[in-house]
Order: structure tokens, then C-alpha cells, then sequence
């Protein structure tokens, strides 16, 4: 939609981005490329409106002061222009928040084996009010659905706290959750890459660490 509006209103789109600034008329902004690798400052030059899209959950969402009021405008359009609508919106079968939405999100790699195994995942997301997520491995080998992979061909996600299981941290997989807020790694190799990346690390069989997590955080909600 975004290219689309800013082409009729032939103006600048910015999009993906994960900071901005306005300075009068003026607008510039951070674009991750290359996988995150590195990022760009993106400018549009000329009047408003400019359009931009931010990666979801790039921004935090402020406090707001006080409740604040929009003028309503009438759009007047001829039914006849209008070649695309929205026939019908489908709630998502699952009540899990989609990956992109989540707050926290657990993730289970190659290392968790099979589809059966992740239900340690499951039952730790219960506690914490996680969403399920898998590396782009877990996925190719049967083990998770495709919409639970994040990663570069995967989902790009932002959440507070993104827990890897049994993940390596190959730079797909950072791509799409290197600005998660805090992360947590579980891995057994103690030179696994996921470690540079993390916050806090646990080196261990995740078979183990992860039912002790899920006991010791149920005691904590509880
Ligand atoms: C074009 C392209 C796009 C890609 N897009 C994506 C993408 O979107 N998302 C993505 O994830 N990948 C993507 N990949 C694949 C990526 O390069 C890696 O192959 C993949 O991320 C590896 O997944 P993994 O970490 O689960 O598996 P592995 O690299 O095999 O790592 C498994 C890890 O589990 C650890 N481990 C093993 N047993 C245990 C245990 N019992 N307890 C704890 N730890 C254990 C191991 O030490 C290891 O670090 C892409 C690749 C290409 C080329």
C-alpha cells in the first residue's frame, strides 16, 4: 500500500525503517540492509506528505501525556476507481500473538530434534505468555511450521525478550531478531556465535535447562 500511496502523491517512501528524525519539512532515517549487516541513512527531500514504514516494533511506544483529538476529513472517491478491496479478514487460527506482535518469543533450532520436542517450547511460552518461533533448520526439517521462522527468509521481529534454544546464531537467523531488546541464548556448544549476540547465555543440553526454566518461572508467576 505504502508504494502505491506514495507514488500517487508523488512522494518519498522510506521503508523498513527502524528510527526517524524530522527537521522542519526535512526527514532521515536508519535502514538496516545486507541481512542488518549494516545500516543506511535514508533522506526524503521535497514537501510533505512523506511515507514510511517502521519494522514492527522497532519504536517503543511512548506514554502518551494525554488523550488527543484528529480532525475527521471526508475522502470523496468514485467507486468506480477502486480496483482493489478487502473482501474479507481472517483472524489467525492460532490465539498465540502472531511472532511479529510478541512481546517475548521462544525459539527452538536444529537441535530440538523433532515437532514432538518442541512442546517443551510450548509449555514454557504458557508460562511466560511466549510465542513459539524456530530457525530456518527446525523449519526444513519438519520440526516447525514455516510461519514460525524468523530469521532473513523468515520473520523480522523486535520483542522484548527472545529466548534461542538450541539455535547457533548464524547471521540469517540474527537478521530477523538482532534487535530483539534482550536475548537469551541455551546452547551446549559454549562457541556457538548466538552467544556473541546474547545478553545473558546458558551453556547446556536444552533438554535440561529448559523444563528447569519453565519450573522456576511458574514459581515466580505463581
Ligand atoms: C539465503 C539463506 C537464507 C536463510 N534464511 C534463514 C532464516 O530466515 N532463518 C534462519 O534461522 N536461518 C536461515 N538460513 C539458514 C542459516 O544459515 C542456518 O543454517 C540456520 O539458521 C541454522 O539453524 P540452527 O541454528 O537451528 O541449526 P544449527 O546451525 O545446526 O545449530 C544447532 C545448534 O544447536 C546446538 N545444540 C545441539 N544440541 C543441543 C542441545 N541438546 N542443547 C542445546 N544446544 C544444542 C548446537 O551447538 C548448535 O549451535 C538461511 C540461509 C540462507 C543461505
Amino acid at each position: 500500500m505504502m508504494p502505491r500511496l506514495a507514488t500517487q502523491f508523488d512522494a518519498g517512501l522510506a521503508s523498513d525503517v527502524v528510527n526517524f528524525i524530522f527537521e522542519g519539512d526535512n526527514f532521515s532515517a536508519t535502514r538496516p540492509l545486507f541481512a542488518g549487516k549494516c545500516l543506511a541513512k535514508v533522506e526524503i527531500q521535497g514537501p510533505k506528505p512523506h511515507f514510511v514504514s517502521v519494522r514492527p516494533n522497532a519504536l517503543g511506544m511512548p506514554e502518551s501525556p494525554a488523550g488527543g483529538s484528529a480532525e475527521a476529513a471526508e475522502a470523496s472517491v468514485d467507486a468506480g476507481n477502486i480496483r482493489a478491496a478487502i473482501k474479507e479478514i481472517i483472524a489467525s487460527a492460532s490465539e498465540k500473538a502472531d511472532l511479529t506482535e510478541a512481546n517475548i518469543i521462544i525459539s527452538g533450532g536444529r537441535a530440538m530434534k523433532n515437532s514432538e520436542n518442541f512442546s517443551i517450547l510450548h509449555e514454557c511460552a504458557e508460562v511466560i505468555g511466549a510465542t513459539v518461533g524456530a530457525s530456518r533448520a527446525a523449519v526444513d526439517s519438519g520440526y516447525a511450521s514455516p510461519d514460525m521462522q524468523v530469521g532473513q527468509t523468515g520473520k523480522t521481529v523486535s520483542p522484548s525478550l527472545y529466548i534461542a534454544c538450541g539455535i547457533s546464531g548464524a547471521i540469517q537467523h540474527l537478521a530477523g531478531m538482532r534487535t530483539s531488546k534482550v536475548i537469551v541464548a541455551i546452547n551446549s556448544d559454549p562457541d556457538a556465535p548466538i552467544f556473541t549476540k546474547a545478553d545473558y547465555g546458558i551453556v547446556g543440553d536444552l533438554f535440561k535447562i529448559v523444563p528447569i526454566l519453565t519450573e522456576e518461572l511458574k514459581k515466580i508467576q505463581g
